[in-house]
């Protein structure tokens, strides 16, 4: 995947996540939930599929997202004989049922969509549940959600923008929740609905990034660098603007990869956006994601130190009271918790940058 969330934690915390699995241990690193908010049409789909490198969500210029769509990335190794079989999805409702083409990801989200919402506009607050599992990712959990819209349309009651606003509401509460306000640059920037509702979640602004899409059909001799600068509306963890996929894109095919590439281009070639390199491409929006993370990491490190230095002292313990040389259950138990314990130390070490690999472990 070319832009994934998290690339360079991805092989530590992984490591870490893969030993707390095999120790069936409560203590782990629970990363917090990412979730996208915005009017609809603003590109939050994009925003999120761009992300995760891989083509399958619903996007148009209609209402695509009508549920909220709950995205669990999930790490697994690499299996370099079968490559195809590396990554693939899996839905809640449709148990022990592998998607490897994800075009049949999307038809589906789409199918389960119509399901409970219905085929006309309908929308609902019961969540579709998707895991991804694939070498490329970060165990993280992404949620893509409904715009908000103003005006009802098809099957949707009039109460239609009070009620996605609850259910936004109801997932970036969450003081672990981060948001990822998303705002068209083609509409009037200092009335979004993204930053509006972001504010009401989190009015410090600690843990909202602001994303605006749509540069490229800004109008002519506009520009957003002000507002990426954060001078108009300013964000303490500021903005990154970003360039999609058009509905032409999509509707010719364009890849991630080509997309990406272009993005690139675009940014390059734009007058207005030179020397603002930090604040632009979805590459950099992973890359803040990323910080974001290490600081959450940064900040749970010690307490779960803590757990697991007692976790291994009563062990130890449980140990020493059987007193043999037997691979038991707890003696298996206190090998993997004094792996763990190495883990944290040389990790946390590497975090405050004093050792930058830990892979001789
Ligand atoms: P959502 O409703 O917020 O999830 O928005 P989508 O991701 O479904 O995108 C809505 C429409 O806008 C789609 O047709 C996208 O192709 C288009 N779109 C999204 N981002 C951009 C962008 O940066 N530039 C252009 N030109 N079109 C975009
Ligand atoms: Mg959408």
């Amino acid at each position: 995947a070319a832009a994934a969330v998290g690339s360079s934690v991805i092989p530590i915390v992984n490591k870490l996540q893969d030993i707390f699995s095999q120790l069936g241990s409560s203590s782990t690193i629970d990363l917090p939930q990412v979730a996208v908010v915005g009017s609809q049409s603003s590109g939050k789909s994009s925003v999120l599929e761009a992300l995760v490198g891989r083509d399958f969500l619903p996007r148009g210029s209609d209402i695509c997202t009508r549920r909220p769509l709950v995205l669990q990335l999930v790490h697994q190794p690499r299996r370099p004989a079968d490559a195809e079989a590396d990554e693939w999805g899996e839905f809640l409702h449709l148990p022990g049922r592998r998607f490897y083409d994800f075009r049949e990801i999307r038809r589906e989200i789409q199918a389960e969509t119509d399901r409970e919402a219905g085929g006309n506009k309908g929308v609902s607050d019961k969540q579709i549940r998707l895991k991804i599992y694939s070498p490329n990712v970060l165990n993280i959990t992404l949620v893509d959600l409904p715009g908000i819209t103003k005006v009802p349309v098809g099957d949707q009651p009039t109460d239609i923008e009070a009620r996605i606003r609850t259910m936004i509401l109801s997932y970036i509460k969450h003081k672990t929740c981060i948001i990822l306000a998303v705002s068209p640059a083609n509409a009037d920037l200092s009335n979004s609905d993204a930053l509006q509702i972001a504010r009401n979640a989190d009015p410090d602004g600690s843990r909202t990034i602001g994303v605006i899409t749509k540069l490229d059909i800004m109008d002519r001799g506009t520009d957003a660098r002000n507002f990426l600068l954060g001078n108009v509306i300013p964000l303490r963890l500021g903005y990154v603007g970003v360039v999609n996929r058009s509905q032409q894109d999509i509707k010719s095919d364009l890849s991630i990869k080509e997309a990406l590439a272009r993005e690139e281009s675009f940014f390059r070639n734009h007058p207005a956006y030179n020397g603002l390199a930090q604040y632009c491409g979805i590459p950099q929006l992973a890359k803040k994601l990323n910080q974001i993370l290490v600081q959450h990491i940064k900040t749970v490190l010690p307490g779960l130190k803590s757990r697991i230095s007692s976790q291994l002292t009563a062990t130890a313990k449980e140990l020493s009271f059987y007193g043999d040389p037997v691979e038991s259950k707890a003696g298996q138990g206190a090998k993997l918790l004094n792996i763990l314990a190495k883990y944290c130390e040389a990790f946390s070490s590497m975090v405050e940058g004093k050792n930058e690999d830990i892979s001789t472990i």
